[in-house]
């Protein structure tokens, strides 16, 4: 074969990848959860999962804003895969840069300390050189960052874990990941109900399937048709999933579209109601995926 046939193969193959979409060429990516939240003049991180060390990449290298900060940190809770990227995160090392981190649980200092601690990591707390304030929430109670307001609401999870609702220039992103969402209908979410109301974006939970989820009772996540039955019900623009399983090949995620698709279709044509069901979008989150509103 003569070297131009070899080029016109190669044309062919990148013209071929970019017509498939991120996920299906690298995959989902295998972090944990660390979501930035940007509004025209604030940025807000939610979890210091080990997907920080990205964003810390991006901040440092002068793509991502501020170096100098200050930062916002907001914790949903602290299990493992949410704080196990926050020693990586090196604005904790630069002196004098403001670190504010917030979070419901009364003992969010402490928490927060706890992950800065030999043998578990070589730089105690005591020596971190940036400037760290903490600030404890009240539950369902506004706040502001900037030009945001920020609402938390309780998940359905093992452990105290607290959802956001960031509102910012008429847009508005709903943080529900981690929660099983065993509380679904209005009576049941009572007081968390404006978490999923007058939503463009919710980032929801979808780490198992329908069989998974009932094997999986009380484990704290959930399943895409129940984000799905959310969203038609409080009129929600957009969905993404995440939260996917540690283990998941992107095969895996792939299968879990294709139900979420069938199930989706299957609510739109089994609409036995007089108005028609408010259609959205919806995907599953990948690794450095960026949404804007
Ligand atoms: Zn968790
Ligand atoms: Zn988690």
């Amino acid at each position: 074969m003569g070297g131009e046939g070899v080029f016109a193969i190669i044309s062919d193959s990148s013209s071929y990848l970019k017509s498939i979409d991120i996920p299906t060429v690298g995959g989902y990516g295998s972090a944990t959860t660390c979501v930035e939240v940007r509004s025209p003049q604030g940025q807000l991180i939610i979890d210091g999962g080990s997907g920080i060390r990205n964003l810390n990449d991006r901040i440092m290298s002068g793509l991502g804003g501020r170096v100098k900060g200050p930062y916002h940190i907001y914790m949903t809770h602290f299990h493992w895969d949410h704080v196990i990227g926050l020693p990586f995160f090196a604005a904790h090392f630069i002196p004098g840069v403001p670190i504010h981190y917030y979070g419901v649980q009364k003992d969010l200092e402490k928490l927060i300390r706890g992950i800065f601690q030999k043998p578990y990591f070589p730089v105690p707390f005591e020596d971190l050189t940036s400037k760290i304030q903490f600030h404890v929430l009240e539950p369902r109670k506004e706040f502001y960052i900037d030009d945001m307001t920020l609402i938390p609401y309780r998940l359905d999870h093992p452990d105290e874990c607290w959802g956001l609702k960031v509102m910012s220039g008429g847009k508005t992103y709903s943080h529900c990941v981690d929660t099983e969402a065993t509380r679904v209908t209005k009576n049941e979410l009572g007081p968390d109900l404006p978490l999923y109301q007058n939503v463009d974006l919710m980032y929801f939970d979808a780490q198992y399937t329908l069989p998974e989820l009932a094997e999986k009772a009380n484990w704290g996540h959930s399943a895409a048709q129940v984000g799905v039955d959310l969203a038609f019900r409080e009129g929600i623009k957009k969905i993404l999933f995440g939260h996917h399983d540690p283990g998941a090949t992107t095969h895996q995620i792939l299968e879990l579209k294709r139900q979420t698709t069938e199930y989706y279709n299957w609510r739109v044509e089994n609409n036995h109601h007089v108005e028609a069901l408010p259609e959205f979008e919806w995907d599953y989150a990948y690794e450095g995926m960026m949404i804007k509103l």
